[in-house]
């Protein structure tokens, strides 16, 4: 056994550590790095990663063997596997856990196979399932001439069809033809049929025609040059900063065709998905349907269909939300991040890490390009530029040539209560509305509350009804007649009475987009009113609304964030901010930013045809530099004074942030162990120096979640090396906690819940 081969292998668990096994005679030069194997581990069968090999261990150390292999090839190749093991460092996540977040499914089969067997006999091979598809008969015209007359089934089949083949089961159903006319139209030789294979993805399932590409403006130009020269020279980062509709997904797919061409991969990150199922047909257009789209609702043989495609580089493209980062892409010569400010890309729970910086870091070691695009982009990346990290690209105008549109603030203070009886639907809003409505185009409302009522209170003693296992207000859903924690499970039917002081009634303080919904449509009808938020909107919701609403099926769209994502929808001439300063409030010191972006981006999505567009934002505070900056589209003047804020603090992108979160059943013990730790780091030397700060600990924004009481410790530093030391010192201290307090680091924190 002395003589056998030793590797370290990575197991899921949340510990630093590698483990090291034997590497039996039978499975030899097949164990390789990134290859998983099935390990005893605690009297248990895990599977592991092979990350190394071990040069020995210490005398007496019992090493095991592996017990066999679980699939054929690597899951992870080299530079894959380097960029996960610098992001596991960087994060101070156990490698394990991170190779785990990033790996594809285990075919149960093997799994099956090995834990019966113990081990994988030579040659033996595990196969991966097919990508599930469906047949579905396609039907187009020829060119040949009816010489006898047809009947009227068939003569409506024939007139339905030109030289572009459609699915027969679509027509068959919208003419009321069956397949005996299809035959009889087949064997005069009028049409043609071919049977096709599609895959049973949401994202595929209407077929796309080809585009063709449009004449680039001088400006994307310029753009894609830039690119291009960096694809065949050094590769850089970008940041490719255009306003809204400036076609960005434009040099996004020149950029992705330059790559394509040269033999090499490219993966593009978007915000959610799920979102946008209109983005994905931009790309299906240009590149057909050999893409890998990942997202949430695919199945498990799906993913690992989509994995291994692009694992043996036979699917070269592969698009998603943030975890696609992962996808092993192979030669990957471009990434991209679109909406790189969303903070969809930072990953909140498990292992945290910000898809966007991730996205440069593996781009770097892979020697690919990087390109962030954002109508309004992260200060991060704003600083990034000025450090000369970033090389910046300008589209400065809409790529249809449509001028960005006219914003009006209005002063909910001094519009009290609006035609409709509503104080949130102001005289301009309601008369702008009107119009818009009377033209025949159609709207967006933003509001970032969903829900019915999003606070109830008490009329005689101020108390709020609140969830019994959080430190949040339920909010009032309506249609299901419920009170509801957007934090937990809990629900309550509604109470009239309070329960605090038994006398006072309980009364709605402000709205959520279903009770907007609600007035709007009393208000405005015979308009029709639909809404996009969490309670409507799983997966299908989401795309049935939207469809809707580009069918003009919907005149107004009401919605919560999700409406300021990238709807392209040129009938849109009129955005409605319901309330601006719901975000600025947000005791976080990225309000100021977040509702820069919101404000611009929902505004964004107005005018994007050939009428003009108008942007109402209705606030309380009228005067607000932020929203000055968005109605003046001054982002110059917004990144200019924020940066300067930011510097002062400092704040990230001038300080590096890292937070303790922990939390515990007992408000006691949580706020005693952060107490305890926060003493402990206090008398590190980097701390005592004032390179490091410790602030805290202090209860998390929300106190109290699914009955555990939370704090927080936060480590700020100007430099970062110094943070990394504490950190480093701080770990070990986090598994000696007991397990009835949890604690998780966070670097680069997003999040201040
Ligand atoms: P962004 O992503 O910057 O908001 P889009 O890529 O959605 O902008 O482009 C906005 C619109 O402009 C789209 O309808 C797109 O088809 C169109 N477009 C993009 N580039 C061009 C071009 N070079 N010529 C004409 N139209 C273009
Ligand atoms: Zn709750």
């Amino acid at each position: 056994m002395s003589e056998a081969r030793l590797v370290e292998v990575a197991v899921a668990i949340p510990r630093q550590q590698l483990f090291t096994y034997a590497v039996p005679e039978s499975l030899g030069d097949r164990v390789r790095r990134g290859s998983r194997v099935l390990v005893p581990f605690a009297r248990r069968k895990e599977v592991a990663v092979v990350v190394r090999d071990s040069s020995g261990v210490p005398d007496g150390v019992n090493v095991l063997p592996i017990l066999g292999l679980v699939d054929d090839e690597p899951v992870f190749d080299e530079p894959l596997l380097d960029f996960l093991e610098e992001a596991a460092r960087y994060y101070f996540h156990p490698l394990g856990e991170v190779l785990r977040a990033a790996s594809p499914s285990i075919p149960t089969d093997a799994v099956r196979r090995l834990r019966r067997a113990g081990s994988v006999q030579k040659g033996e091979r595990v196969r991966g399932p097919r990508l599930p598809s469906r047949e579905e008969l396609y039907v187009a015209r020829t060119s040949a001439e009816p010489k006898r007359k047809l009947g009227t089934k068939q003569a409506a089949l024939l007139a339905a069809l030109d030289g572009e083949p459609r699915p027969f089961a679509e027509l068959a159903k919208s003419l009321g033809v069956s397949r005996s006319t299809l035959e009889g139209l087949e064997e005069q030789g009028l049409v043609r049929t071919e049977v096709r294979h599609r895959p049973l993805d949401p994202f595929f399932r209407e077929t796309v025609a080809r585009d063709v590409p449009p004449e680039l403006t001088v400006e994307q130009e310029a753009a894609v040059a830039a690119i291009r020269r960096a694809l065949d020279g050094a590769p850089e980062a970008f940041l490719l900063r255009g306003v809204t509709g400036s076609g960005k997904t434009e040099v996004y797919l020149r950029a992705m065709e330059d790559a394509l061409s040269r033999g090499r991969g490219a993966l593009l990150l978007v915000p959610e998905i799920s979102l946008t199922p209109q983005l994905v047909s931009r790309y299906r257009a240009r590149f057909g349907d050999d893409l890998a789209v990942l997202h949430s609702g695919l199945d498990k043989a799906q993913r690992d269909a989509a994995w291994r495609g692009l694992r043996r580089g036979e699917l070269r493209v592969a698009i998603g939300a943030r975890s696609a980062l992962f996808s092993p892409v192979a030669d990957l010569g471009v990434i991209i991040v679109d909406e790189e400010h969303d903070p969809s890309f930072k990953q909140e729970e498990g292992f945290r890490y910000h898809a966007r910086d991730m996205a440069l870091l593996r781009a770097h070691r892979a020697g690919a390009v990087c390109i962030l695009g954002s109508a309004t982009p992260s200060l991060e990346s704003m600083y990034g530029v000025e450090r000369g990290r970033l090389h910046l690209l300008r589209l400065t105008e809409r790529a249809t040539g449509a001028a960005l549109p006219h914003v009006e603030v209005v002063d909910l203070k001094t519009h009290l209560k609006g035609p409709t009886g509503h104080p949130l639907v102001s005289f301009p809003l309601a008369s702008a509305l009107r119009e818009c409505l009377a033209r025949g185009e159609q709207a967006i409302l933003f509001l970032n509350r969903r829900g019915y009522a999003p606070a109830l209170r008490c009329e005689a003693c101020g108390t709020p009804a609140e969830c019994p296992s959080c430190s949040v207000a339920l909010t009032e859903h309506k249609a299901e007649n419920l009170l509801r924690c957007h934090h937990c499970d809990y629900f309550t039917r509604p109470q009239r009475a309070c329960a605090a002081c038994g006398a006072g009634e309980l009364v709605s303080l402000s709205l959520g987009t279903e009770r907007l919904e609600e007035h709007l449509a009393e208000a405005f009808a015979p308009a029709r009113i639909g809404r996009l938020d969490r309670d409507v909107a799983d997966e299908k919701g989401i795309e049935r609304v939207l469809d809707q609403f580009r069918r003009r099926e919907i005149d107004v769209l009401v919605g919560t964030q999700m409406v300021t994502k990238g709807h392209d929808v040129p009938n849109v001439t009129l955005v409605g901010v319901i309330l601006a300063d719901q975000s600025l409030a947000f005791p976080d010191f990225r309000a100021a930013e977040r509702t820069f972006q919101l404000l611009s981006q929902v505004a964004g999505r107005a005018g994007r045809g050939d009428r003009p567009g108008k942007v109402v934002i209705q606030t309380y505070r009228p005067d607000d530099f932020v929203v000055q900056c968005a109605s003046r589209h001054d982002d110059d003047a917004f990144y200019a004074r924020e940066l300067a804020e930011r510097e002062e603090l400092p704040n990230p992108p001038f300080a590096h942030l890292a937070v303790v979160r922990m939390d515990s059943a007992s408000e006691r013990e949580v706020e005693g162990r952060a107490a305890a730790l926060a003493s402990l780091l206090s008398t590190h030397p980097l701390v005592r120096d004032g390179r490091v700060d410790v602030l805290g600990p202090a209860p998390a924004l929300l106190k109290k979640v699914r009955n555990r009481y939370r704090m927080r410790i936060t480590l700020r530093a100007r430099e970062r090396a110094p943070l990394r030391k504490v950190l480093a010192a701080l770990l070990p201290k986090l598994d000696e906690l007991p397990a009835t307090t949890r604690a998780s680091l966070d670097v680069d924190p997003v999040s201040v819940l």
